[in-house]
């Protein structure tokens, strides 16, 4: 591997002032992998002030050409360092290379999701003539324009970094937006090998792309949200910390998007092929349960409990992990020591407040090293326990029987989030009739999957403001501005 260790801040690869550096660690290892820069508020100052100076003295805002060209220069340095990004990516987010490979979210996919942008923007509408109006003898005729928002901050988690990093700077670019990006501490090479494919692939002027690791929470991410000079916070993470960054950005009336936290309910309609659509509660186990929209409450019809009792102990033997090397595990480690541990708080707040353990639920014994969680089924869970209302981001089931398909809706919008949802049954209208009714962002019906490059994603509710990808996710970094010409 050769991950790239330093910031980049208008147009240089630099180290962060007074030389500082932290550890990235592999979570399925537990071993420090190298060292990265560690920012100090000095180094976020000059990013800041470099995207605010790119987008207001630069035509980047306005040369749509030359930024598709400028996309495309991104995408092909990715593709030509892919198999190092790869490997950084496993290491860093301790997910195995079922996850990283070719089909998975972690790398590949999302570089080709570009594709999207980079073909929509070319057809893009920017202008649109509204035609004439008249208003106490006065005629205007008008235009509708669509504007880059600005300078965009943002600000990521560790989960899929890559992918919601690209999620973001990709539209924000495009849109004609400077950016400046601050990942998680616990993923910075996920951002950092985009400043240097940046720096050596592509001819984006200095300031508009800017990237700022640091180990410290909060410090130079609460310096960028709060910054007067930034003109919108994109922000994924969780939900407590998406509040706060809604208040902050208030203070300057900043636009903020949020991707935020989820406890997706899966529904089994009682007229579902369990043996089938019982697999899908395997869902939890991916990624660690470290995603946002997995569908970690089982919702199950009251009657046909102990057959989905017996389904579940045989498909949860299929799930392997402990391996990062391989390419069909889906399960990997949590992403810290820190990070664990709450997921087994949880797992013990479970057994108190009365749910039935049903697998797992400590750490593997036969894994002397990485931050990994056994696969856990908890049975007999009612909707008002904390495993059924908090967000646990580890490999936990909370399996939560229902007495009727209106008992069935109601536990499943009875949260505070909405991010996705999963309906199974025989019948595709009366699925199609439920997933309507569901206060969600995401439903997956019979199987489906929404995740692609052309469909919004995010979240009703306390799960978010907004969405990302697809026409939608485009449009969250325009402004919209209405002129009028006297006639
Ligand atoms: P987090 O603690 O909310 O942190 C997310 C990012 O925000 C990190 O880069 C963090 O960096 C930064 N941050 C924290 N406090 C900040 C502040 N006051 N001002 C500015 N930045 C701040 O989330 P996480 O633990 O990394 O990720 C897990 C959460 O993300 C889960 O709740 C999950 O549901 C959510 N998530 C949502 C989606 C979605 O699309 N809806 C996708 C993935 C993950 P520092 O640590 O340096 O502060
Ligand atoms: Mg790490």
């Amino acid at each position: 591997m050769n991950p790239e260790s330093r910031l980049f801040i208008d147009g240089e690869l630099c180290e962060a002032s007074a030389g500082r550096v932290y550890p990235n660690l592999n979570p399925a290892t537990e071993e420090v992998m190298g060292q990265v820069a560690d920012a100090t508020p000095e180094d976020m100052e000059r990013a800041i002030a470099a995207a605010r100076r790119a987008f207001d003295t630069t035509d980047w805002p306005t040369n749509h050409a030359f930024r598709l060209e400028c996309l495309k220069q991104l995408k092909a340095g990715l593709l030509d360092g892919l198999e190092d990004f790869k490997a950084q990516i496993a290491a860093e987010t301790g997910s195995p290379l079922g996850i990283c490979g070719s089909g998975g979210p972690q790398c590949e996919v999302p570089i080709s999701f570009m594709d999207f942008t980079i073909g929509e923007l070319p057809n893009f509408q920017w202008s649109r003539d509204i035609g004439e109006s008249e208003m106490m003898g006065m005629k205007s005729r008008r235009l509708v324009e669509k504007e880059a928002v600005g300078v965009v901050a943002c600000v990521t988690p560790w989960n899929v970094p890559l992918q919601i990093n690209l999620a973001k700077c990709v539209p924000a670019l495009a849109a004609g937006c400077t950016v400046v990006l601050k990942p998680a501490p616990d993923t910075p090479w996920a951002a950092t090998l985009l400043g240097r494919v940046v720096k050596e692939c592509t001819d984006i002027p200095p300031g508009v792309f800017n990237v700022v690791t640091a180990s410290d929470p909060r410090e130079v991410g609460e310096q960028l949200v709060s910054d007067p000079r930034v003109d919108m916070v994109s922000f994924t993470g969780s939900t407590a910390v998406g509040k706060h960054i809604m208040a902050t950005a208030a203070q300057t009336v900043k636009k903020v998007f949020l991707e935020l936290g989820g406890k997706s309910a899966n529904i089994m309609l009682d007229d579902a092929d369990l043996s089938q659509s019982l697999l899908s509660a395997l869902g939890v186990c991916f990624h660690a349960g470290q995603g946002c929209a997995i569908q970690t409450r089982l919702l199950i019809p009251r009657s046909r409990q102990a057959e989905v009792e017996e389904l579940l102990k045989t498909y949860f033997t299929f799930i392997e992990y402990g391996d990062p090397s391989s390419d069909s595990q889906i399960m990997g480690a949590l992403v810290n020591a820190k990070q664990r541990e709450r997921v087994l708080a949880y797992i013990e707040k479970g057994k108190a407040e009365g749910a039935r353990l049903l697998l797992g639920g400590g750490k593997p014994a036969q894994l002397e090293k990485g931050f990994y969680v056994e696969p856990t089924v908890f049975m007999d869970v009612t909707n008002d326990m904390t495993i059924a209302r908090e967000e646990i981001f580890g490999p936990v089931l909370a399996v939560i029987a229902y007495d009727d398909e209106e008992d069935a809706i109601r536990i499943a919008n009875d949260s505070d989030y909405g991010l996705s949802a999963g309906v199974w049954s025989a019948d595709e209208a009366r699925a199609l009739s439920v997933a309507r009714r569901l206060r969600s962002g995401t439903v997956c019906v019979n199987g489906g999957n929404f995740y692609a490059a052309d469909a919004p994603f995010g979240g009703y509710k306390q799960s978010g403001v907004g969405r990302e990808m697809g026409p939608e996710g485009f449009e969250e970094y325009l402004e919209t501005k209405t002129i009028a010409v006297g006639v």
